[in-house]
């Protein structure tokens, strides 16, 4: 094992650390400490700092050491760099192995915050416009859309890249979708759901099973509806055939059926309302 330590060390540092039990209460980003960090760091009188107790260099990422030795100071803010020298200088500290996962966890998931911050910065200023135009949707409609819903999570949060191709995509929604607009396709996918729902029963009927080549192509107009809130015209003149000819099929069911009923009895016809 290497003894090496910071050359910034003093003997003083060296003789705490070594052959002492540490405990690691929190690694916070100081550009950003969060309330749970300050509460912590509250409770033990410390204060934000942007500075390394050990070396005296500026540091981002803070780790928060609290030693069992009897000493003046019982606790330590230090940076990245002497934690690592740390970890090489006495892995006979007790309780370091640990620390050392869980610095580069915390460190790790500090940095992705911190550059997911920075995205959303960035996107609220210079994509606003999409932000505000999302902003003015019905939030069904946004909730049903696959990309708008991952689209709006990904400006608000800067959980990864906006791409090229993602731009093009919003481009081409933002002059499709209006508020006024996707307010009124809620309304519509719902009563063309509902029309649909009334075909699937019939189809259902016709072919004495709910599993049909014709069934499973309704099935997947429908799931179009409930992402996109609306149908598209050869989408709708599909269903109306199929109605149509799912009208037939029942007709003729009937007409064979009362043939063979012992005491026929008129049965009034479905009605069907064209999609
Ligand atoms: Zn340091």
């Amino acid at each position: 094992m290497s003894q090496k330590t910071s050359k910034k060390w003093s003997n003083e540092k060296k003789e705490l650390v070594n052959n002492s039990k540490l405990n690691l209460l929190r690694v916070y980003d100081n550009s950003y400490t969060d309330d749970e960090s300050l509460d912590i760091l509250k409770s033990h009188n410390l204060d934000e700092t942007c500075h390394c107790d050990f070396c005296g260099q500026r540091i981002k990422y803070v780790s928060v050491l609290e030693f069992d030795k009897s000493t003046v100071i019982s606790h330590f803010q230090i940076g990245k760099e002497c934690m690592s020298y740390l970890f090489d200088y006495g892995m006979k500290i007790e309780g370091l192995e640990n620390a050392k996962y869980q610095v580069e966890n915390a460190v790790k998931k500090l940095i992705k915050k911190s550059t997911e911050r920075a995205r959303a910065e960035k996107y609220k200023k210079e994509l606003s416009v999409y932000i505000t135009w999302l902003d003015s949707l019905d939030k069904n409609f946004i909730e049903r859309n696959s990309f708008l819903k991952f689209i709006n999570t990904r400006l608000r949060t800067g959980d990864g890249v906006v791409t090229m191709k993602m731009m093009a995509v919003l481009e081409s929604m933002i002059k499709k979708y209006t508020p006024i607009s996707t307010e009124n396709l809620t309304e519509k996918s719902k009563s063309i759901l509902e029309r649909i729902d009334r075909l699937l029963k019939e189809i259902e009927l016709a072919y004495s099973t709910p599993k049909s080549v014709t069934a499973e192509f309704v099935s997947s107009v429908r799931q179009y509806v409930v992402k996109n809130g609306n149908a598209s015209q050869r989408q709708l003149e599909c269903l109306n055939g199929i109605s149509e000819r799912i009208k037939k099929m029942r007709k003729e069911q009937a007409e064979k059926f009362l043939k063979k009923a012992f005491q026929p009895e008129v049965k009034k016809e479905t009605e069907y309302i064209p999609f």
